[in-house]
């Protein structure tokens, strides 16, 4: 899934789920619906393109997702980052890569033994081509229900993160 599909899915997955939950902020969760890839694809498959080429590394751990989440027992607003992490790792199925999830306890990063096309993925690979419609739909309809195309709704949320 790439950006449209983690951001939409786990706002959506908030918007619907965390409707007992107060002040979402928002931002943060888009922020931590991304964070891993913004963190992994660049160290992973530019930093150490020669010897490590796998773009889910560090962030994509257990590890990493408990340390933002223990941090946010202090600082709330980092709650909604650590869902979005969490939510990330979700989907991304990283369940099913438990070297990865649960680094170190397998040992180290293993490089991937094949070259991913992120396009050939986008338009072939039924899971994220759907997880790219579904988002960008529920993101459309948030942008539609709370007229974020008019400037001051638009700033509003930019500034609160928060769906008035
Ligand atoms: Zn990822």
């Amino acid at each position: 899934m790439f950006i449209f599909g983690h951001i939409g899915l786990s706002f959506a997955a908030l918007y619907v789920l965390g409707r007992k939950i107060k002040n979402i902020d928002y931002r943060f969760l888009i922020l931590g619906s991304l964070l891993p890839d913004i963190i992994d694809k660049p160290l992973g498959l530019v930093v150490f393109a020669d010897t490590l080429y796998n773009g889910r590394i560090i962030a994509h751990t257990a590890v990493f997702a408990l340390a933002v989440s223990v941090l946010s027992l202090r600082a709330r607003k980092l709650r909604m980052l650590s869902a979005g992490i969490w939510l990330h790792l979700l989907m991304d199925f990283m369940f099913l890569y438990p070297e990865t999830l649960l680094w170190p306890a397998f040992g180290g990063f293993r490089p991937l033994d094949y070259r991913p096309d992120f396009v050939v993925q986008l338009i072939s690979n039924p899971y994220t081509y759907a997880g790219e419609i579904a988002g960008f739909s529920f993101l459309m309809y948030i942008f539609v229900k709370y007229r974020l195309y008019r400037r001051e709704n638009f700033m509003r949320f930019v500034r609160t993160g928060k769906l008035e």
